[in-house]
Order: C-alpha cells, then sequence, then structure tokens
C-alpha cells in the first residue's frame, strides 16, 4: 500500500510521461506531414507553366490537397497518395488530441514510440502483431491441408 505522497508522485510522473509521449508523437506527425507536403510540392514542379500550376501551387500553401482532384490535368497516382495520407495524418493529430492515437485496437496498450516512428499508423502494438501474423499463418497453413 502506498503512501498518499507517494501514489500523488506515482499519478505525476504517469501524468509527465504521457505528456512527453504525446509531444513526441505530435512532432512525428508533424515532421512526417511537413515531409509529404515537401514531396508533394516537388512533384508539382514538374508541372511547367500554365494557369493550373499556379492554382495548385497556393493550394499548396495553405497544405490543402483537396483541389487537386478537381483539376483535370493532374492525375499523379503519387500526389493521391500523398493527399492520402495527410488525411491519414491529420486524422491521427485529432487522434492524438482525444488521447486515442497510437493505442492498441486489441489490447488498449500503448504502442511504442519507436514502433509508431517505423509505422506511423500501425494499429496494434508489437506482441499483437505478432499474435495477429501467427494466427494468420497458421489459418493459412491448415487451408493448404
Ligand atoms: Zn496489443
Amino acid at each position: 500500500m502506498l503512501e498518499n505522497g507517494e501514489q500523488k508522485e506515482l499519478g505525476q510522473k504517469q501524468e509527465k510521461e504521457s505528456y512527453i509521449r504525446a509531444e513526441n508523437l505530435k512532432k512525428l506527425l508533424i515532421n512526417l506531414r511537413e515531409k509529404l507536403i515537401r514531396e508533394a510540392k516537388e512533384e508539382i514542379k514538374k508541372f511547367k507553366g500554365g494557369e493550373k500550376k499556379q492554382i495548385v501551387e497556393s493550394v499548396m500553401d495553405d497544405a490543402d490537397l483537396s483541389v487537386i482532384d478537381l483539376s483535370e490535368d493532374i492525375s499523379l497516382k503519387q500526389l493521391s497518395a500523398h493527399r492520402e495520407t495527410l488525411i491519414k495524418i491529420d486524422e491521427a493529430l485529432r487522434k492524438l488530441e482525444e488521447g486515442t492515437y497510437g493505442l492498441c485496437e486489441e489490447c488498449g496498450e500503448e504502442i511504442s514510440v519507436e514502433r509508431l516512428k517505423i509505422i506511423p499508423f500501425a494499429t496494434h502494438c508489437i506482441e499483437c502483431q505478432e499474435k495477429k501474423e501467427l494466427l494468420e499463418k497458421i489459418q493459412q497453413s491448415e487451408e493448404l491441408l
């Protein structure tokens, strides 16, 4: 049984840790977002001249790629992939505000920052992912039998 003081201290420590985690994840997502916007801008630079280019560029400055779909001349797969990822990032940032980003869908535990660095949209922690993959492997081999 912890003394009241110790309990409070523990609570504060946990609070501080989850704050640091949230800040790290926020940085991670924002960096990713900036990188994607930079890459998308590079893609757009490949379109030389024309009114549409300017429209797209001014849109890119606001980091809103929604107009790109309306632009008939630009149907770059890569751009739309960037756009989808940006939407995912915005979603993740919103979840982060709510405190639900980076939680394992299976066990509800926090997914490690290290893992999220590699897979920002991971939905499972390493343990559950491995279990899931193992189960899938078993299922596959059963199907083969
Ligand atoms: Zn899990």
